[in-house]
């Protein structure tokens, strides 16, 4: 092996062009260095062997800007030493060095990938020097272009905030997988994973926090999976995955609880650190589908359906749920006409007051007279009702309703009693919600601190600007706040200084352990206490036995709601129980207390 270097330089120098010298004699590489020595535009560095594997093999070469190819005589006609080169060393433009003066071969050099092809007896530095220059120019082009094309190529099919493979993509490797799999007789299964409560997240941490998340996530899933499955970000918080080549159906209940382990540990982000839970839903091919659209739609099936079963769990898809699905089709139907068909009731329940021993209020809930159903209650039609935007003329109703009902109530022998309303987050946020209020308090005639609006901390803190400004304009009326479900939210204590709310109802589920789970004691007596410290008058929700009751009043909470002083009814035996409640308390009584 013959080595010639130039001069001393061996470490790589950016204003330097490093050439890679491959074949030709030794005395020919000192001609070429001589002629580059004269060419005064640029500066060279010559590493030179005779055979290109000795050559690559070289410290530095390949980094080398270009390759001068020596091609033998013998070779030209198939230019085999070329493409050896090419596929040896692919970063590295060639040009081809050769006795021969052909035309011919010389295009041919160029269509084999050569960027430029130099006789040996016709070299001067300026042919050296230009031959170089447009070697290295046109080769810097082709890999602009090509990582262009490349980048252009992954934003198509990938999802820009967290680089998983988009909807496009997913869908190109699913029908590609399922060709594949009906081929070769193999199953595969589709995961959708939906995050549970990410809108509340995003909606009252901000976008900022919630991509944050959605990238977090994402680089979750690539511990869950093999090489060979697909992760993708459909949209939203909505990810699939694709398990290809499965042994057995049940393995995707194996990756399912995987991804329910891993996605739920804790995240940091920006020093607030968050859970996430998620629902999944489980398709298989071929057992649920026999094509790549309808396995994407049972999985989406199932998802909802881990949904509705509480989340955080993963559903197989079964025939049943597409049964269910179709139900609740049919339901929001039927759901569109009911204002108008008269088929909503309220219901009223009575909420007590330990310290005046009778009925001070009564909170209105909704109902939904099916004619083939019968009773519905608000937890199967409520949410059905926000998704299509019905909430909103339904809302509208029940609020006037109540406050209908409780004008006639107070006209009557029941001065003062109060009427709760629950408003949903999106009649709450809707543009001139407080002027509904107004009009409705004007034309029903109820006094205005006869109506108590409930609404959930998720709706207040989804939008701070326009609560405080409804709440403010609420406040004004006279009408009563008071925050429902206390305790199951974010509970953003710092909110409750700034906000005017009068009333925390403290949740069911506290009250239902009162008694048997210290922890629960705890956290509601500490409700009980802040509330009292803020000026908040409390209420506490879902009150069944007479030990909650006396637990409850030991730490100050007087006011109470709950089956033990009557379940929601209609108005008319409301209004019997006003004048004779079904349960009786007297200050200091603990034995005789009795709920009809
Ligand atoms: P909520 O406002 O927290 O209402 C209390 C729920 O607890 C009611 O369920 C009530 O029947 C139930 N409950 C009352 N006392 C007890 C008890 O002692 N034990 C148990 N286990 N449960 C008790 P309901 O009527 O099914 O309403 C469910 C939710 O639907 C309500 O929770 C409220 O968030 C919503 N809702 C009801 N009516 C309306 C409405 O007109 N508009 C809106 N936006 N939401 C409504
Ligand atoms: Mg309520
Ligand atoms: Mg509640």
């Amino acid at each position: 092996m013959e080595i010639a270097l130039s001069g001393e330089q061996t470490t790589p120098s950016s204003s330097r062009i490093r050439i890679l010298l491959v074949g030709g004699s030794a005395e020919a590489a000192s001609a070429l260095r001589a002629t580059l020595d004269r060419a005064k535009a640029m500066e060279f560095e010559i590493i030179h062997a005779q055979r290109l594997a000795q050559a690559l093999a070289l410290p530095h070469a390949r980094e080398a800007d270009v390759m001068l190819l020596h091609v033998e005589e013998s070779d030209l006609p198939r230019l085999s030493a070329l493409t050896q080169a090419r596929l040896s060393a692919p970063l590295i433009p060639v040009v081809v060095l050769s006795e021969i003066d052909d035309e011919a071969i010389a295009l041919r050099a160029l269509q084999n990938g050569a960027r430029g092809y130099l006789v040996t007896s016709e070299i001067n530095p300026r042919l050296l020097v230009t031959t170089l220059g447009v070697a290295l120019e046109s080769h810097r082009m082709t890999l602009q272009l090509n990582s262009a094309r490349e980048r252009a190529r992954h934003l198509a099919t990938h999802d820009q905030l967290t680089g998983l493979a988009n909807r496009s993509l997913f869908q190109d490797r699913l029908s590609q997988a399922v060709s594949a799999a009906r081929r070769g007789r193999q199953k595969l299964a589709v995961l959708f994973v939906n995050l549970d409560g990410f809108k509340t997240i995003n909606d009252t941490l901000g976008h900022a926090v919630g991509d944050g998340l959605l990238r977090g996530i994402a680089r979750r899933f690539s511990s869950c999976l093999r090489e060979t499955d697909t992760a993708a970000r459909l949209g939203g918080d909505e990810f699939a995955v694709l398990l290809t080549n499965l042994s057995n159906e049940l393995d995707g209940a194996t990756v399912a609880r995987k991804l329910l382990h891993v996605l739920g540990q804790p995240l940091q982000f920006r020093r607030q650190s968050t859970s996430i839970r998620c629902s999944i839903g489980i398709a298989t091919f071929p057992r649920d589908a026999s094509d790549a659209e309808e396995l994407v739609k049972k999985a989406d099936t199932a998802t909802y359906h881990a949904k509705e079963r509480g989340g955080s769990r993963f559903e197989f898809y079964t025939e049943d749920m597409n049964a269910a699905i179709q139900r609740r089709v049919a339901l929001e139907e039927r759901l569109r006409t009911a204002l108008d068909d008269k088929q909503l009731v309220l219901h009223y329940q009575p909420q007590f007051d330990l310290t005046r021993g009778r009925i001070i209020g009564a909170e209105a809930l909704l109902r939904w007279q099916h004619p083939e159903l019968g009773l519905v209650s608000p937890s199967h039609f409520l949410s059905m009702a926000e998704e299509t935007g019905l909430i909103v003329p339904i809302g509208d109703w029940v609020l006037r309703t109540a406050c209908e009902q409780n004008a006639i109530w107070n006209r009557a022998e029941h001065h003062g009693l109060r009427v709760s309303v629950n408003v949903s987050s999106q009649q709450f946020l809707e543009v001139g919600f407080a002027n509904v209020v107004r009009r409705t308090l004007e034309e029903s005639g109820l006094a205005p601190v006869s109506l108590e609006l409930e609404i959930t901390e998720s709706s207040l803190l989804r939008d701070v600007e326009i609560t405080v400004n409804t709440l403010r304009s609420l406040k004004d009326l006279g009408v009563r706040l008071a925050i429902d479900d206390f305790g199951t939210g974010y509970s953003a204590l710092a909110y409750l200084k700034r906000l005017p709310i009068d009333v925390l109802k403290i949740d069911k589920s506290f009250v239902r352990a009162l008694t048997t789970d210290p922890a629960d004691a705890t956290i509601t007596e500490a409700i009980v206490q802040l509330a009292s410290g803020l000026n908040l008058t409390t209420i506490a929700e879902g009150v069944e036995t007479l030990e909650q009751l006396l637990l409850l009043g030991s730490y100050g909470c007087n006011r109470m709601q709950g089956y033990l002083f009557g379940k929601p009814v209609p108005a008319q035996i409301f209004e019997q129980w006003l004048a004779d409640p079904p349960f009786r308390w007297v200050q200091g009584q603990t034995q005789e207390a009795t709920a009809e």
